[in-house]
Formats: structure tokens, C-alpha cells, sequence
């Protein structure tokens, strides 16, 4: 046990010292990954670590092409303690249901949730480098990458090996029928469908009063910006967090 708390740690600090994530969200880390460790074992922490280890490659990534989506995207840069609650939390959760009832189906619930924040976070930081824009939920018109509730093409098939990935690493320590792998495939990725939902009609936007684009910002060229339309609290890190919810809670429904 004191093994999985002495990793946890050193991946935060190394976390922290790449910038991948801030001081608050090295901590995060730490408690995230010591409760998961402790419930699901080196399992939970494998299955964490490939989301973590290609999440943050994934961000820098080409990261100088990158940069027009940064003044859209509420957040940029290393990810802080909110970021890491958004992505990890329902894990956290699952991780306490498995502790206190021993029901596999928490084991799947987990997979999902790290498949649903897999799916969503390659989804987004490959689909803003699609050589078209995306085109938005509903109305369809093309806007610029980075724009919640848009889709590519390219970060749609991205997204679908995110969470692909996560199921098949999960193989290397847990037995799944086939029928049970494209299950769980195919939930995970119910998370980055409903995040892509939310942030096309909930997700709260501002505009810039200086250059006028749409943005997640509260503040745009040192000012602040003007309410656009969505839910107040809705913001990116709950938009995220309720996704891997939605997924992991049919992931219960499906095989509890
Ligand atoms: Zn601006």
C-alpha cells in the first residue's frame, strides 16, 4: 500500500515538474490516485496512468498550433485540482462503491469513467487540430476550433481511440468477453457525446467586449467579458465532470 502512495506521488511531482499540472492539481493527483490505488490496486493506477500519460501528451501536442484555441478555451496549460476532480472524481467514487461492496460492476464503472475523460480530452485536443473547422451541434455551421459543442471529423475518430485505448489496456489486468469490451467501448464514449451535448446548449459563453469572439473566458484582452448564453455553473470543468458521470451511471444501469 505504501508502494501505490509513493508513486502516486512521484508522478504528481513529475506532473508538476513537466507543467503538466499546477500545485493544486499535483495534490489532487495525489489523493485521486492514492483512493483509486488502495480500492481497484496497481489496476487502478495502470488505467489512470495511461489517461494521464496520454492526456498530457497529447495537450503538447503540436501546442504552437494551438494557440488560437487558447483565447476560446476556458482553460489552458497545466491542469489545475478542478480539472483533475472533472476527469477523476467519479473515479474516486466508483473506487469507494467497489471498497464498500466488492460488486465487479464498479470495476467496469471505473473503466468507463477513465474511458469517457480519455475519449473527451483526446477528442478535444486532436480535433482543434483538424485542418477543417468544426462544424457546431444542431445548426451545423463550421466554427472555430475550440468552440464547445463543435465537432471535426478528425477529433471524432481521435476520440474513439481514446476510449478504445482505455479498454484494451484494461485487458492486460481484468478478463472481458468481447461482447463486455465493445460495451464498455461504446459507453465510455457516450461520455464525449453527451460533453459534446452539454457544451453545445448548457455550457455557459461570454464574448469579448475588445475583439469581439466568442470565448469560456471570464476575462478576454484584460477585460471582462459579457454573458452570452448558458447556465451560470456551467462551465467546462462541470460539463466534464457530468459527461464521465453520465457514462459511468449507464455503465451501472447497463451491468448492475
Ligand atoms: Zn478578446
Amino acid at each position: 500500500m505504501f508502494a501505490i502512495f509513493a508513486v502516486t506521488c512521484f508522478v504528481a511531482y513529475l506532473g508538476y515538474r513537466l507543467r503538466s499540472l499546477t500545485r493544486s492539481g499535483a495534490l489532487l493527483t495525489v489523493v485521486t490516485g492514492t483512493v483509486i490505488g488502495f480500492s481497484f490496486g496497481w489496476f487502478g493506477l495502470y488505467l489512470l496512468g495511461v489517461f494521464f500519460s496520454t492526456s498530457s501528451l497529447a495537450s503538447k501536442y503540436r501546442s504552437h498550433d494551438k494557440k488560437g484555441v487558447d483565447e476560446i478555451v476556458e482553460k489552458t496549460g497545466a491542469r489545475d485540482a478542478m480539472q483533475v476532480l472533472a476527469n477523476g472524481g467519479v473515479g474516486i467514487l466508483c473506487a469507494l462503491g467497489y471498497q464498500l461492496t466488492n460488486d465487479p460492476v464498479y470495476l467496469y464503472m471505473y473503466v468507463v469513467s477513465i474511458a469517457a475523460a480519455t475519449s473527451d480530452t483526446w477528442g478535444s485536443e486532436f480535433g482543434v487540430l483538424s485542418k477543417q473547422k468544426p462544424r457546431f451541434m444542431f445548426t451545423f455551421k463550421r466554427v472555430e476550433p475550440g468552440t464547445s459543442g463543435a465537432v471535426s471529423t478528425f477529433g471524432t475518430v481521435m476520440s474513439m481511440f481514446g476510449a478504445l485505448l482505455i479498454v484494451i489496456s484494461s485487458l492486460v489486468f481484468i478478463d472481458l468477453k468481447v461482447t463486455h469490451l465493445l460495451l464498455l467501448w461504446v459507453i465510455g464514449l457516450t461520455g464525449s457525446i453527451i460533453d459534446t451535448l452539454l457544451g453545445a446548449t448548457f455550457q455557459r459563453t461570454f464574448r469579448c467586449t475588445v475583439c469581439g469572439k466568442l470565448t469560456e473566458q471570464k476575462i478576454h484582452h484584460d477585460v471582462p467579458t459579457t454573458y452570452v448564453s448558458g447556465w451560470h455553473f456551467l462551465g467546462n470543468d462541470a460539463v466534464n465532470f457530468l459527461s464521465v458521470c453520465g457514462a459511468t451511471l449507464i455503465c451501472f444501469l447497463v451491468f448492475g
